[in-house]
């Protein structure tokens, strides 16, 4: 069988292994951090830098196909390891989704809807910006951000000083705040000939820029659950992508505006666990390991929440709930804030 290598050892990598492991394939993580919840469940776990060439190429040359579980992995990395085995999601997909500018841009020159944005480099074009985009607004980290962190609100013009500040530097992007209906995602895939796939879109509920909980179906018109899929779809095929995307979306009275793409599995797809027959680990795996996609088709209504920090506490108690799976990540230090795992709750009617 084949050996499937995986940038990133968090959660996400840890289930994507499980997936692996399911279809009879082995998997190899690379992750710079100690103690990865994948290194429980991966057959090997390389514990390096992503400047350490020597570990990258011997990493490289252990594995048949190389896929990671997120985005924002050293250019100079994928370049040495590109040399010497394919990567799924391509180049591409990681270029135009690791900085939000390029991001956008991409999108708008696709014809999709996004909010307004504008680069922003210093208090100046902040200032202009501003006079275009008005207030509320968000300035954001062109890099880096994930869970609503390198993000600052700006009710009012006399805050975009501060707001500024907690940029340290960095450069950012400023987006007119959306006044949505609802969120929702789509998690999408596609195969190595092209075929292409979507989950039936989740609504999803943040709180202090981080996902709490994700409810499939979501309450969508039919119009607009075609879009969703139209222009998942359309993303894919554009970077001639292959795997799993979570694509973000913004429901609108104008239509549907992309948030922002991840290249990867995503938080908001694992409701697919207990609700499909195949899940969307399992159907990254089939793609990047060249096998026809999977059944996705949803069986069932789910609502995903998360478990972050302290409610890990309430295990005792989801422990005895009827029709709640748990998933948990084996990380032993609770931090607020950080994901310790989820439960997926089967809805019945
Ligand atoms: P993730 O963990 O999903 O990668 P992130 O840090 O990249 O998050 P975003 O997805 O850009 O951040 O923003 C987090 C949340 O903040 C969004 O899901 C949405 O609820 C809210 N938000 C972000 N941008 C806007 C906007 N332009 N208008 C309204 N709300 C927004
Ligand atoms: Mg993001
Ligand atoms: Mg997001």
């Amino acid at each position: 069988g084949a050996t499937i290598g995986i940038l990133g050892g968090g959660q996400l990598g840890r289930m994507l292994s499980v997936a692996a492991s399911r279809l009879g394939l082995r998997c190899h993580v690379y992750e710079p951090g100690e103690a990865p919840p994948a290194g429980h469940v991966a057959d090997a776990v390389t514990t390096a830098p992503y400047e350490d060439t020597a570990a990258l190429e011997a990493f490289a040359a252990s594995v048949d196909v190389i896929t990671y579980e997120f985005e924002n992995i050293p250019t100079a990395a994928l370049d040495t390891l590109q040399a010497l085995c394919p990567i799924r999601p391509g180049r591409e997909a990681l270029r135009v989704s690791q900085d939000r500018l390029t991001e956008k841009t991409f999108l708008t020159d696709l014809g999709l809807k996004t909010a307004p944005f504008a680069d922003i480099t210093d208090a100046e074009s902040l200032t202009q910006a501003l006079e275009i985009i008005g207030t509320p607004s968000i300035l954001k980290t062109r890099r880096f951000g994930y869970d609503g962190k390198g993000q600052a609100r700006i009710n009012t013009p006399e805050e975009a000083a501060a707001a500024i500040e907690e940029m340290r530097g960095a450069p950012a992007i400023l987006e007119g705040f959306v006044e949505f209906s609802c969120e929702i995602s789509v998690i999408a895939a596609r195969s190595a000939d092209g075929a292409v796939a979507c989950f039936d879109p989740g609504e999803n509920i943040h709180s202090e820029g981080i996902l709490r909980t994700t409810t499939v179906p979501a309450r969508l018109s039919q119009a607009q659950r075609t879009d969703a899929v139209l222009l998942a779809a359309k993303i894919l095929n554009a970077l001639n992508y292959v795997g799993v995307m979570g694509v973000e979306l913004f429901v609108t009275p104008q239509g549907l505006l992309v948030n922002e793409i991840a290249p990867r599995v995503h938080n908001s797809g694992h409701w697919t666990q207990n609700g499909c027959t195949i899940d969307q680990f399992e159907q990254h795996i089939r793609a990047v390991a060249n096998w026809p996609l999977g059944d996705g088709s949803r069986f069932a209504d789910v609502q995903m929440e998360n478990l972050i920090g302290d409610d890990l506490d309430k295990l005792p108690e989801l422990a005895t709930e009827a029709d709640t799976a748990i998933h948990l990540y084996g990380k032993d230090a609770v931090k607020a804030g950080r994901k310790m795992g989820h439960v997926n709750r089967i809805i019945r009617g």
